[in-house]
Order: structure tokens, then sequence, then C-alpha cells
């Protein structure tokens, strides 16, 4: 695996790996790395001559910075699953290679409704700084084709409405939800969830299951009411929102026949992190 730290020479690499015809997968992370990512990088293996993974903590989609700051850093771990999951390029920039200028940290882009609702309420510019550096990034990688969790629900649309609007011509590839044996969804945040809060954290996607088990002998609006009372009568979960929306748009549903595909979205802060998890009710 080749390790790369500035714009100038991925763009060289990878310019010389596209003359040659090469198919170019690329996978955006921000380290911390769980089998949810390397999820993303076999897909990409399947589909792409050459696969790049970036790593970089992106601090202008953090609105809190006492989040940014316990962000977990675990580069050379990462390095080597990256080498084990058979990844060519490693593009590691810093900051400042990111950022050079205050004026780069800048986005003048709206995205619109889909970032006034939902996690873009609870996390106000969140949305905006990820839109800065996908586009950042898919300007330097110039991939074939993006590989993105679904476990990023919101995200995923963010950045759907981004390569349309940029006309960027990459193809966004969305990859399901790598899940703990119990449930959980994995992420890099949950090594923060200590002692009781790890199985407490359990109730969010139980909870979602259940809430798509109900959706079948109660309407959409029952089901979603249950599941919200359930989650907010627990003490130590604390629910931001937990919404039945249509998969695309986002816009709210209430009842089945309501939108072609519908997604019940989650996000609930369990000792003090913020967890998200979703499931898609009418694919
Ligand atoms: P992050 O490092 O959290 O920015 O995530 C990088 C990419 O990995 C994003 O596209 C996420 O949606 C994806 N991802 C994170 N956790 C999971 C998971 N449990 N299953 C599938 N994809 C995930």
């Amino acid at each position: 695996m080749i390790i790369l730290k500035t714009i100038a020479d991925t763009q060289k690499l990878l310019a010389h790996s596209k003359d040659n015809g090469k198919v170019i997968g690329f996978v955006p992370t921000m380290g911390a790395l769980h089998q949810g990512h390397i999820s993303l990088v076999e897909q990409a293996k399947k589909d792409a001559d050459l696969v790049v993974v970036s790593i970089f903590v992106n601090p202008t989609q953090f609105n809190d910075p006492k989040d940014l700051e316990k962000y977990p850093i675990t580069i050379d771990a990462d390095t080597q699953k990256l080498i084990a999951a058979g990844v060519d390029v490693l593009f590691l920039p810093s900051v400042a290679e990111m950022y050079p200028t205050e004026a780069s940290r800048l986005m003048d882009y709206d995205l619109g409704y889909i970032d006034t609702v939902l996690e873009a309420a609870a996390r106000p510019g969140h949305f905006r700084g990820v839109a800065l550096v996908v586009k950042k990034l898919l300007d330097i990688v110039q991939p074939h084709k993006l590989y993105m969790g679904q476990k990023d629900y919101q995200q995923l649309q963010v950045v759907r409405k981004l390569i349309a609007d940029f006309e960027l011509g990459t193809e966004l590839i969305p990859c399901p939800i790598i899940r703990e044996p119990d449930g959980l969804a994995m992420s890099s945040r949950n090594v923060r969830l200590t002692g009781e809060y790890r199985q407490v954290a359990t109730e969010l996607s139980q909870t979602l299951y259940k809430l798509k088990e109900d959706m079948a002998i109660l309407p959409l609006t029952e089901a979603k009411l249950a599941a919200q009372k359930h989650l907010n009568s627990h003490p130590l979960i604390d629910v931001v929102y937990l919404e039945t929306v249509n998969g695309h748009t986002l816009a709210p549903v209430n009842d089945v026949n309501q939108a072609p595909n519908i997604a019940a979205l989650l996000a609930a802060r369990v000792g003090g992190v913020h967890l998200l998890d979703n499931i898609i009710l009418k694919p």
C-alpha cells in the first residue's frame, strides 16, 4: 500500500493510473477503522482496479469542539487493517494540506431542506463541513466509484445531492450497515461507550427492528409512536430524533403509501456519545 500525504502526489499517481485505464474506487473515512469501513473497502475491491482510502478527521464537520478532541485516532492499527484488506493507496493529508487558508474552510453552498432536519438540526453546520470535505476529496481523487455507508443515511443523501449539483461524475455506491453480533451499528464512537452504556446502546437497533415488525400490524404513526415512547422511557437514553421519512427527500412520512421508499432514522445520546442508526422500512 502506498501512503501519500500531499494532494499533488496523490493527483500525480492517480492521473497515471487513470491514463492506464484503471477504474478507481474511493472510500473516504475519518479513521479508527472497524469492519464497517472494511466492508466498503471489500466492495470497492470487487468493483475497482485501484482502491483508494482516505483518513482525515475533518475539523469543519464537528460543530462540537469537544467531540473533535475526543475523536479516536488509531493510525497504526488502521494502516495494518487497510494493508490486510488489500488497499492500494492511503491518502493521509494533514489539516493544513486540506485547509491551507481560512477561506478554504468556507463553502457557499446551500444543501436545502436536507440540511435543516434531523441530524442537521441537531448538529448545525455539520453537513456543510461534510459537503466541503467530500467535494475537496472528490476533486483530488476523481474516482469512478465512491463507497459510503448507509449507517450515515442523511450523509448519503447530502453526498448524492452534492454529486448531482456539481456534476462530479462519480457513481455513489451505498453499502449496508455492518453491526456487532448484538445488533449495535458499528461506529468509531462505540469505543467511548463504557460500562453499562454499551449494553444500553443495543436498545437502539432493537427498537428499530421492533418498529419494522410493528409496521406489519399497526399504522405507521402508531408503530413510530410506540418506538419513540419505548426509547424516551429509558433513563439512560437521550433521544435526539426518531422519525419515519421519505427515503430520498427525508421529508416526514406518516403513512406507508405516502412515499415510494421509507426509512426510520434515529439518533440518541447514550452515556454522552452521539449514536446513529436507521432501518429501511420500505425499500
Ligand atoms: P467515518 O469514518 O465515520 O466518517 O465513516 C466512513 C465511512 O464508513 C462512511 O461512509 C460511513 O457511512 C461508513 N460506515 C461507518 N460505520 C459503518 C457501518 N457500521 N457499516 C457500514 N458503513 C459504515
